[in-house]
């Protein structure tokens, strides 16, 4: 790759940069070093860190390099060699395009940069020494003493831990979008990150997020647009830090698409839970604007709601592959059960080396055997699979909730005339979530009427609904829709009706009721989870009893 000269830019385009602080920490140092190697075109790019960052950070990359000649000039303020005239920030196509990065770090710590046998040695943003270097591929950039001169600076800057933490978060969203590098990071020494850039992002996230994580890990396919992996809803964690966002492998932070993926996880991921994902958007640069924020970090689209059906799209295609819940053998969960609600009881996969999982053939389709009904309320049967334990609430739940959604989508509900209404009191919110949804409400199969200021009457129910438990459901219901006022709020309250019509934990189910059961369940779409996300079912592989057993000798 030939590079373009480093020209510093004219006034007008350095005014239209969106400015502001660039270097606020250790790890932004490391991201605008790496953007920089990576639009050199490297492919290995190490990064040392000694200090939590505020002694040494080290990038070294094999990327085009600068030519000696230019050396210094890339330390001036505005000069790029990616950007020349107003018009190249419509359509950035790389990484950086500020020409800021270098003159903010070298003018708050002590910088040696080596590229093409030439050497630049500054201090404070003065140049101290330029001379000969040695003759290696890229550059060599190492900067000391960060933050040394501005005392302000440094007070800021949290527990070394914190720090090296967001370092190497910085370095795996990196790594995570750009498999086709090799990644390589240490802190004081030792190896925190090494990914080994063969392409494969599945590979990148084992490296980053551990194999246990990654074999969980659906690919995107088959959508130019979009790529990346998702979990699928049996893996899942407690906070959103595992999910990287980025357009065209840049790194970004969007509450809108952040939203777009999570909502594809309702109905599939218990409230609280989040999944893991790296969702990168190919766009033509000239549709998104990345000239908003001072450290690149947010972005503008032409065309947002576009971009949101895509992201939805293509997760929810990918989650299409999901697979149900499955029993591991406590030792293997262990160390994986931090990513897993439930703890050391939930599901885990370490033991399992990375190609098993890849490999592993779709679940045949032959019908569950229930085999009887155990507890207070779980089917054991027989699949293809293994041992199956379904919870029948949870399990029903799902079954009608999808119903119920259907009979929204057709505006037809199968209703049952109650044959004495009965007359529930309600509060005011409720009469009025009544009267806003009764349309909905009816295609549900649930008839209200007015009956007075602070009470309705129910006439007909959904016909799965046992009579007996419609006022309480009818409750529910109005809830839900008065506390969900914007999106989704039927889809709720539709949740609330299959909640409050399933067959409850406890209840005793004839053979012929848990086939009915089962087959309804395999039926069903999106049936691994209640609409709340609960799990429907447990799988207790073959091989997993063999493993357990011994049988494999
Ligand atoms: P920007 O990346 O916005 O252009 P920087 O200050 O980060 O600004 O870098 C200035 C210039 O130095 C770049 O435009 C590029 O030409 C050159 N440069 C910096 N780092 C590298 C690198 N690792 N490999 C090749 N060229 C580099
Ligand atoms: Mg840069």
């Amino acid at each position: 790759m030939t590079s373009a000269a480093i020209r510093q830019l004219p006034q007008d385009v350095a005014d239209a940069i969106a400015a502001g602080e660039v270097i606020e920490r250790p790890a932004s140092v490391v991201k605008e070093l790496i953007e920089n190697a990576l639009d050199a075109g490297a492919r290995r790019i190490t990064v040392d860190v000694r200090g939590a960052g505020r002694t040494l950070i080290r990038v070294n990359d094999d990327g085009s390099g600068i030519e000696a000649g230019e050396l210094h000039l890339a330390f001036i303020r505005h000069a790029t060699s990616k950007v020349a005239a107003l018009a190249d920030l419509n359509a950035i196509t790389t990484l950086g395009f500020r020409g800021e990065a270098l003159a903010s770090i070298a003018a708050v710590a002590d910088v040696e940069c080596s590229s093409d046998g030439a050497r630049i040695h500054l201090q404070g943003g003065h140049v101290l020494e330029e001379g000969a270097g040695p003759l290696l591929p890229g550059v060599n950039i190492e900067v000391r003493d960060l933050f040394a001169n501005v005392p302000a600076r440094l007070k800021f800057l949290k527990s070394d831990a914190t720090e090296v933490a967001a370092i190497r978060d910085t370095v795996a969203s990196y790594a995570l979008l750009h498999p086709h590098v090799k990644f390589q990071l240490s802190i004081d020494g030792r190896s925190a990150l090494s990914t080994s850039g063969d392409g494969d992002r599945r590979r990148a996230s084992s490296a980053v997020h551990g194999a246990a994580v990654a074999a969980e890990m659906l690919e995107i396919v088959g959508l130019p647009l979009i790529k990346g992996i998702v979990s699928q809803p049996r893996l899942s964690r407690g906070s959103r830090d595992w999910v990287v966002l980025a357009v065209n492998a840049r790194p970004i932070a969007s509450r809108t698409l952040l939203y777009a993926l999570e909502e594809c996880y309702q109905g599939r991921l218990e409230r609280g839970r989040h999944p893991v994902a790296v969702l990168d958007i190919g766009i033509d640069p000239e549709l998104v604007d990345v000239n908003v924020h001072p450290a690149k970090r947010e972005v503008r689209f032409r065309d947002e709601n576009a971009v949101f059906a895509a992201v939805q799209r293509a997760v929810r295609a990918a989650l299409g592959g999901s697979e149900p819940f499955f029993y591991r053998a406590p030792l293997a969960a262990a160390a994986t059960s931090t990513f897993i609600a439930g703890g050391a009881e939930g599901p885990g996969h370490t033991g399992l080396a990375l190609q098993d999982l890849v490999t592993r053939e779709a679940p045949a389709e032959t019908a569950l055997r229930p085999l009887g009904q155990i507890g207070q309320g779980y089917i054991v049967a027989e699949g293809a699979q293994g041992l199956v334990l379904v919870d029948q609430h949870a399990a029903h739940e799902r079954i009608l909730y999808n119903r119920l959604l259907a009979r929204l989508r057709d505006g037809r509900g199968m209703t049952q005339p109650l044959l004495m209404p009965a007359a529930i009191d309600v509060e005011p919110a409720l009469m009025a979530a009544a009267a806003d949804h009764a349309t909905e409400l009816a295609a549900l199969g649930l008839e209200l009427e007015e009956f007075g200021p602070r009470s309705l009457r129910i006439t007909s129910i959904p016909t799965e609904m046992p009579v007996s438990r419609a006022t309480k459901a009818v409750q529910e219901t109005l809830a839900a829709l008065a506390e969900n006022r914007s999106d989704g709020a039927i889809e709720k309250a539709a949740a609330e009706l299959a909640c409050h019509s399933a067959v409850r934990f406890g209840d005793v189910l004839d053979v012929a009721e848990q086939r009915r059961l089962l087959t309804d369940l395999e039926q069903a779409e999106e049936s691994i989870t209640c609409p709340h996300g609960r799990p429907t079912r447990l799988l207790v592989e073959w091989q997993e009893l063999t493993r357990h057993f011994r049988r494999n000798y």
